[in-house]
């Protein structure tokens, strides 16, 4: 059975902005010990090459004026899509949409699309060039896109971009370097920069995540501001629930690669149906909580080269069953519009599916090595 990557719905039947449909990411792995043994063997390849499998039939609908929060922990795939979705890196299969219509995949056409989609990086300590000032990052974008002479004047353009960023005085901040900003204001002049093209979709891949806590709600504003006014279209990418319910409309949870839940911020945080959500929620800040979030101590993501088979998350799942190690759970909606892909959702496991993984393996184990493949177990 194969997964259905789960989709957050737009709130209305209009096309989305931007739509991805089962896009997937596999990076091969270079080895340069491996080739010089392929070389010696005469170019015999053994299996299949290795590959990264990064990200795997993600889908996903990006409505205008609205967020959706993209949450999971390091090397979840989340920042892998959005690179996909920029067109920064080629997909291995799936589709990209833009106002319904197929973007292809040749690198012809670039520029166009960056115009209408923009990316956010999470450092905002290198996105910029610390040898040119604030002038040159928004000049630049304006005049490679020949946005300088529209109406407003050079001068003009770039001012009204800080403003609209909440940099005032905005002729102050044109003449700073990077070295002379805060952490925040970096990222308010990354985010002035993605705008200075005017686009419809703005990525925003852990744009708050490098920056003191004290600042990052400023950041978290004014991403809501712009989808108010402005009614651009934002991915929210975080590995903090807490920040993604605050922010968003829609969460997609993904774990190592596939998205395992989705649905309405406020049900798939109040309600999470998959154990993965139900993990992170544990390690989100509580105020009413005296130890500290972690996820320290509830094992690690798997290795994206080998994933385990079946559910991915099985090896960490305190509820896994003898089907998870073997059969990828299929989405089932909850609510309207929640999906959860786990089996403790699905109906007609039989008994032998259903038991406990442990057990599974217990018996797998003490059974008679002679014993016939599949046979009945007793
Ligand atoms: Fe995965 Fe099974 Fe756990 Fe569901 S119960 S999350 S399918 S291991």
């Amino acid at each position: 059975m194969t997964q259905t990557a789960a989709a957050p719905r737009p709130p209305e039947a209009a096309v989305p902005l931007l739509e991805a449909r089962a896009l997937t990411k596999h990076f091969a792995v270079h080895h340069p010990g491996r080739a010089v043994r392929r070389q010696a063997a005469g170019g015999r390849r053994r299996g299949p090459a290795p590959a990264v499998h990064a990200v795997e039939e993600v889908s996903l609908t990006l409505p205008q004026a609205g967020i959706t929060a993209v949450v999971g922990e390091s090397g979840s795939g989340k920042s892998t899509l959005a690179r996909m979705l920029a067109r920064l890196i080629t997909p291995t299969s799936g589709k990209l949409l833009l106002d319904g219509a197929e973007v292809p995949v040749v690198t012809r056409g670039r520029r166009a699309y960056a115009r209408d989609v923009q990316l956010v990086l999470q450092d905002p300590f290198s996105s910029l060039n610390p040898v040119h000032g604030v002038r040159y990052h928004l000049e630049r974008p304006l005049r490679l896109h020949g946005l300088n002479g529209q109406g407003a004047s050079l001068e003009e353009a770039m001012t009204g971009l800080l403003e609209r960023v909440a940099l005032t005085p905005a002729e102050q901040f044109l003449s700073k370097y990077p070295h002379e900003l805060s952490g925040g204001q970096r990222q308010r002049v990354a985010i002035a920069r993605a705008l200075a093209v005017r686009p419809r979709v703005l990525l925003a891949d852990e744009p708050v995540s490098m920056l003191d806590v004290s600042i990052r709600l400023g950041v978290l504003n004014l991403l809501g501001d712009l989808r108010e006014r402005d009614g651009l279209a934002i991915l929210y990418i975080t590995h903090d629930i807490a920040s993604a319910r605050y922010l968003a409309e829609a969460i997609m949870v993904m774990y190592a690669g596939q998205v395992v839940e989705s649905g309405p911020a406020e049900v798939v945080t109040d309600s999470p149906a998959h154990p993965y959500t139900k993990l992170l929620l544990s390690a989100a800040p509580d105020p009413d909580r005296a130890e500290p979030p972690s996820l320290a101590g509830s094992g690690a993501p798997p290795s994206l080269v080998a994933p385990p088979g079946g559910c991915r998350f099985h090896p960490r799942c305190p509820h896994a069953m003898a089907v998870c190690a073997v059969s990828s759970p299929p989405g089932t909606e909850l609510a309207a519009g929640h999906v959860s892909a786990c089996w403790l959702h699905a109906t007609g496991l039989d008994a032998a599916q259903a038991q406990p993984l442990a057990a599974a393996d217990e018996l797998k184990s003490s059974a008679p090595s002679s014993a016939p493949e599949g046979g009945e177990e007793t």
